[in-house]
Order: structure tokens, then C-alpha cells, then sequence
């Protein structure tokens, strides 16, 4: 069979990966080279707790301070608030404990499905010394602000995610240029990072390619529906015929749907920014989350990278500094971070679904059309196990873990029209 994946991000060269594994002719079409968007820019990375997502039940208590723009990691911006209103409500709506807790299982099993799979397929492509096993640190600068977070460490107690709380000095002994600042942490073992997560992403292609992928650098603009197959045409005006297609399109999903069959897929975009700076100090092991300054710091191979919470805005409104400096000065009063050290600033949108879970499914009334979109804010982490459960979909096989809470017309059917 002829399978055209479009989109070669995480997700899209995780699909890429496990169809061709499974003796598929497979098509990797993008704009870009492969993992240069979301998959490039984000964190690095792969944590089990991330089973938890922004909208779970808490966030109604926070959400007079989200809305002032009085919390560190989140700005409400006003442009195209219409448009985006419904996916806002959407998202809210579903902050409850009812969908909390399917969602967790959902997560929990496509992060527990991913993580083998990552170092797996790195070794097969001969990066593993791109991936880390040290954990990651959630760090906590008051005892209040550490006790404000015991639900969560209840949630992963639950999920016997390893994790393991340390004082100021216990913190101190593990990275020692964490000195001042920090009151409590919780180290969480289960997690992992990578050193660049664009390079993995490129490198996986790369090694695909190897094996025959067929990747093509052009902008897909339709999709037609052939016979029993799908013709894909670009903006290069090719016109491909394959007999299946996957759509991993990221943030970009929810405008193509739209421009293609009209569908109103209610994805929020998260926007994030990032950095590289110089670093003073000994280094750091493994990436760090900053509760109060609602930072990530990793260390990666073009320096410490800073990534910043959520702005939510259209994926094209023009960049704000005001997130990266907020983000930096936070990071400034605790850590040796060094001079920036790259210009301008990244900026990505974390593609998120009203039940923070992505759509892995067959496309509504599509035959022949698959969707793998809407990964929140750990699309790196799962892509191989959305890979896998594609895969399994696209061939009519049973998939690895159950895929209903992935399912496309979970919300009901009227994001079709
Ligand atoms: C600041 C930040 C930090 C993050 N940190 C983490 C983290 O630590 N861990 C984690 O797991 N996740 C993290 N994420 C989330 C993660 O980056 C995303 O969930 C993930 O990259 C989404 O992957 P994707 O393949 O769906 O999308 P993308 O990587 O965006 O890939 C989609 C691809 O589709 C292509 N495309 C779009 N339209 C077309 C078209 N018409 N024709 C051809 N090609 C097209 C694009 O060029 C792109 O390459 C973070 C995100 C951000 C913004």
C-alpha cells in the first residue's frame, strides 16, 4: 500500500516510521525540512507526568488571575479572540473532574506506549546519545507554593510515576548551580529529554530515508479523492496518487480542515517562545521547570534553552517580547543564566484539542483519510505511540493501546460543519 504522510513533524515522521517498518510505501510531504516547526522549538521533553493536563478541574480557581494576565505563564491576547472563542469555551468546559480522569488514563497509556519506542528508534537511527535518562526537576520557592501542588504529586502517586521530593540541600547535592531560591523540588525520575529535539526529528527522517521513504519538500494545497485513493496536488504542482493519507499537520491542522471541507476543528493555539542563552555556572543534568517564573530551562546543544508558558493568540499574530523578558528576569533571579545568545526569539503554537487529547481516527466521512493532530503541549513525547496507533488504524489492525479517547467525533459531530 501507498501512504502519504503530510506534515513532518514528531507526529508525522513517527507515522512515517511505523507504517514503513511495516512494509508500507510511504510519502513524507512538508513545506520544511523535517521537525523545523512545533517539533523543533518545544522543550525536549518526555515526562509521565505530563498525563495531567492545563485544564484539568484547578483551573477554574486560577483563572480570575489568567484572565488579569497576573500569572507568569499565561496571556489571554485580544486579536481574533472571536474566531477562537468557541475552542476557548470548548477547552474550558471540558476543565472537569468527568473528563479529567479519562484523560489521564488516555495520556498515561500513549506516554507509557512513546517512551520505549524513542529510544528504540534512536538507536536504530544511531542517536542515542541524544536522549537522557537523568529525569526533570519541578522546582518550588516557598513551602506554600509546594503544598498548592500536592494534588498533582497525588495524581502521579496514583500512577506510580517515579518521582521523588527533595529539600533545598537534597536539590543542591543533585545540581549544584541550583543554589539560591528553591525551597522544595520534585525530581521526576520516570522523565527523559533529548539535546535538540529538531535534530531527532530530522535525523529520524533521515534514516527513513535511507530505507526508501520518499520524502518531498513542497506545500501540500488539496486533496482529492481518486478511485478508491486520494491524489494529493502541491504547490509545486505535482499531483501524487497514493491509496491512503495521514494529515499531521500540527497547529497548522485546524486552517487546512477548514480550507479543504470547511470543518471548524476546535484546536487552541499555545504560543511559546524560546531562547538560547550562555550559562555561568557548573551545568545542568537534566531540564528544569520553574513553578513561579512558569519556565522551562533545558539544557540542549545550541545552549540553555528558555521556553515560556502559554500565550493564547492566533498562530499569526505577530511575536511579543513580553513573555521571553518576564520568563527571563524570572530566571535571572535564580540562576547563572549568561548573555542571549541567538536573536529573534522562537515562537511556536502547541496545538490543543478541548480535552487536551490529539485525534488519532479516520477523518469523518474521508475514506481512505486519516488525522493525527492536536498533541497539546507533548507532542515530542507521544509521536512514536500516535506513530504506532496510526499505523495499526491505517492497516485495520489492532492498535497498541485503546484508541476511542483518541477518537475524532468525540465532542459530537458539529466542528464538520
Ligand atoms: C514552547 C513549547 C514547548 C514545548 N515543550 C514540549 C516538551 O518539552 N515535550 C513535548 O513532548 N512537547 C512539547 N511541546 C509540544 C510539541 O512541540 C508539539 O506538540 C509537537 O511538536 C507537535 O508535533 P506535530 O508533528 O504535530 O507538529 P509540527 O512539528 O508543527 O509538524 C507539522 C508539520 O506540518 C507541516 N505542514 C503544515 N501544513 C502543511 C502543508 N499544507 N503542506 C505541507 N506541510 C505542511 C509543517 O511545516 C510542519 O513541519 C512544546 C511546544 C512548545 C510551543
Amino acid at each position: 500500500m501507498r501512504v502519504a504522510v503530510v506534515g513532518a513533524g514528531m507526529v508525522g515522521v513517527s507515522c512515517a516510521w511505523a507504517l514503513q517498518r511495516r512494509g508500507q510505501e510511504v510519502v513524507l510531504l512538508d513545506r520544511g525540512e523535517p521537525g523545523a516547526k512545533t517539533s523543533h522549538g518545544n522543550a525536549g521533553v518526555l515526562s509521565p507526568t505530563s498525563l495531567l493536563p492545563l485544564n484539568h478541574p484547578g483551573l477554574w480557581s486560577q483563572l480570575p488571575d489568567l484572565l488579569r494576565g497576573r500569572s507568569p505563564g499565561f496571556r489571554l491576547r485580544s486579536e481574533g479572540l472571536r474566531r477562537r472563542l468557541p475552542a476557548l469555551l470548548g477547552f474550558l468546559g471540558q476543565a472537569r473532574p468527568s473528563v479529567l480522569e479519562p484523560t489521564a488514563q488516555a495520556l498515561h497509556q500513549l506516554i507509557g506506549l512513546s517512551r520505549p519506542l524513542h529510544t528504540q528508534w534512536m538507536k536504530e537511527a544511531g542517536i542515542a546519545h541524544r536522549w537522557r535518562d537523568a529525569g526533570w526537576l519541578f522546582l518550588y520557592r516557598s513551602p506554600a507554593a509546594w503544598q498548592a501542588a500536592a494534588w498533582a504529586r497525588e495524581w502521579y502517586r496514583r500512577f506510580e510515576l517515579s518521582c521523588q521530593p527533595l529539600d533545598a540541600q537534597a536539590l543542591r547535592e543533585l545540581e549544584p548551580d541550583l543554589q539560591r531560591g528553591f525551597t522544595h523540588a520534585l525530581w521526576v525520575q520516570g522523565a527523559a529529554s533529548v539535546d535538540e529535539p529538531g535534530a531527532v526529528v530530522r535525523d529520524l527522517a533521515a534514516h527513513l530515508v535511507g530505507q526508501g521513504l520518499q520524502f518531498v519538500r513542497e506545500e501540500v494545497r488539496h486533496l482529492q479523492r481518486l478511485g478508491q485513493g486520494w491524489q494529493v496536488q502541491t504547490s509545486a504542482g505535482q499531483r501524487l496518487e497514493v491509496d491512503q493519507v495521514i494529515l499531521a499537520l500540527g497547529p497548522d491542522s485546524r486552517d487546512f480542515l477548514q480550507a479543504q471541507w470547511g470543518w471548524r476543528l476546535p484546536m487552541l493555539h499555545e504560543r511559546g517562545y524560546h531562547l538560547h542563552y550562555a550559562w555561568q555556572g557548573r551545568g545542568l543534568q537534566r531540564p528544569i521547570y520553574d513553578t513561579a517564573g512558569a519556565y522551562v530551562l533545558s539544557p540542549m546543544t545550541p545552549g540553555m534553552r528558555l521556553s515560556t508558558g502559554v500565550e493564547l493568540a492566533e498562530a499569526t499574530a505577530p511575536p511579543r517580547e513580553e513573555m521571553m523578558q518576564a520568563a527571563e528576569a524570572a530566571a535571572r533571579q535564580v540562576l547563572p543564566l549568561g548573555d542571549r545568545l541567538q536573536a529573534p526569539m522562537w515562537l511556536g503554537s502547541r496545538p490543543t484539542l478541548p480535552d487536551s487529547r490529539p485525534i488519532l481516527d479516520a477523518a469523518p466521512g474521508q475514506p481512505g483519510l486519516w488525522l493525527a493532530l492536536g498533541h497539546q503541549h507533548i507532542g515530542f513525547s507521544t509521536g512514536p505511540g500516535s506513530g504506532e496507533v496510526m499505523a495499526a488504524l491505517v492497516l485495520g489492525q489492532a492498535p497498541p493501546i485503546n484508541p476511542r479517547p483518541f477518537a475524532a467525533l468525540r465532542w459530537g459531530r458539529h466542528w464538520l460543519r
